[in-house]
């Protein structure tokens, strides 16, 4: 056969190829590569019923990979077979799918790699496919990665509302902290309520919600709710970075009233420096650490509201409670003069919390993967992709946050 090299490097087991030629369509090369059955039967797209004969055909033109910078396209006959059990229906065959895009599987895979690394644009100028052909390709592709990934092993659960959109709307991400996979982010349900969750714990399965050794949270009461209802022996861990969070707010509080407090006459030094207040010193350049001294100087309160914001968080360092209580106890006596009214709200909260926060001194989950994970799905929602598609934007979530779906792989897909 003249094209057995071809046929090799093709690799569609069952087909040969029987002619290539080249058409110029505007402005680029195509190569047109026809290829033959080498079977006599078929196999049915419903059931999978093998061994059938074809009921009728015509011909159709898949993209594939670019060969050589030109564009590709598999020419075959494409048949309908009738099936006993489902009736005529469109034949199932190795390289292609049966509905979708009209592109071969090795060029969906590689596609579906490129969007990892670069906008739908760009994927779609280097492929030669519409925008929207991609965009539909990465879609199906993250929904099929999302429905076959494993969910056994998992032991530790961690959960982090995101807010979406102007208003208050909120997402839960329920992400597994401590399984086969390491960090991983699991699922995203819409709203931030007891019930909301009722749909991850549904996808996640009864039996391995038993399973579940600890669930990571903010102090907030619908969270634990659900893991008590589903997981009742799971112990609760108000993890590091929700709770930071709280005390840079309450922190902010403090800079807003002494903002008011100190009036005009403060002004200069006082505005646009929440973010050197709220950031941790350590990250801070030489300039942000002179606008922080600058403003520490002025005010004694917020002087001592971030040293109180620096070292609470040496309470995540104790590995045991006894210590890291009476640190905590120590960090509150501090405050008791100090007529700062958020701080000590933020104190009281800790303190009715106090259990799930220090169990981090038994259980040390990755706190850097909540915190990162948060970090990530911002960036996809800003970023959006300039679409309105909430399913989309839930699994680019996924993705981005799940370190083994987001690796970049473009030689991993099979033919
Ligand atoms: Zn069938």
């Amino acid at each position: 056969m003249p094209y057995d090299l071809i046929t090799t490097l093709l690799n569609f087991p069952g087909f040969q190829v029987s002619d290539i030629r080249t058409e110029d369509r505007s402005a680029f090369r195509m190569v047109f590569v026809t290829i033959e059955s080498l079977e006599g039967t078929h196999r049915c797209g419903e059931c999978g019923k093998t061994g059938l004969p074809g009921y009728d055909s015509h011909l159709q033109e898949v993209r594939h990979l670019m060969w050589w910078q030109s564009f590709t396209v598999v020419r075959f006959r494409r048949y309908r077979v009738r099936c006993p059990d489902c009736g005529i229906r469109t034949e199932a065959l190795g390289f292609v799918d049966l509905r979708g895009p009209r592109v071969t599987k090795p060029l969906l895979g590689l596609v579906y790699e490129l969007c990892k690394v670069m906008t739908h644009k760009a994927v779609g100028i280097l492929q030669g496919l519409h925008r929207g052909t991609v965009r539909e390709i990465d879609k199906a592709m993250m929904e099929k990665v999302q429905s076959e990934r494993s969910l056994e092993g998992i032991t530790v659960l961690g959960f982090d509302e995101i807010a979406v959109g102007k208003g208050q709307t909120y997402w839960t991400m329920i992400s597994a902290l401590e399984g086969p996979r390491g960090p991983e982010l699991l699922n995203i349900v819409e709203g931030r309520k007891e019930k909301s969750l009722q749909p991850f714990w549904t996808w996640f399965g009864k039996d391995r919600a038993r399973l579940i050794t600890h669930g990571v949270m903010d102090m907030w009461t619908p969270f634990r709710k659900s893991l008590r209802t589903h997981c009742p022996t799971a112990q609760v861990i108000f993890d590091k970075f929700h709770v930071i969070r709280h005390l840079l707010d309450a922190v902010n509080e403090v800079r807003k009233q002494e903002f008011k407090r100190l009036g005009d006459r403060m002004k200069g030094v006082l505005a646009g420096k929440k973010f050197v207040l709220l950031s941790r010193r350590s990250n801070l350049k030489r300039e942000g650490r002179k606008a922080l001294e600058e403003l520490l100087l002025v005010s004694p309160r917020l002087l001592k509201a971030h040293f109180l914001k620096e070292t609470f968080g040496h309470l995540w360092e104790y590995r045991s409670r006894i210590w890291a209580m009476k640190f905590f106890r120590k960090w509150v006596a501090s405050l008791k003069w100090s007529r700062m009214e958020p701080l000590k709200r933020f104190a009281v909260m800790v303190e009715e919390h106090l259990d799930g926060i220090l169990s981090y001194c038994e259980k040390k989950v990755p706190l850097g993967y909540v915190e990162s994970t948060n970090q990530k799905a911002k960036n996809v929602i800003r970023r959006a992709y300039g679409y309105r598609d909430d399913r989309f934007k839930k699994l680019k979530i996924i993705q981005a946050c799940t370190p083994w779906m987001n690796e970049f792989q473009p030689w991993s897909h099979d033919p």
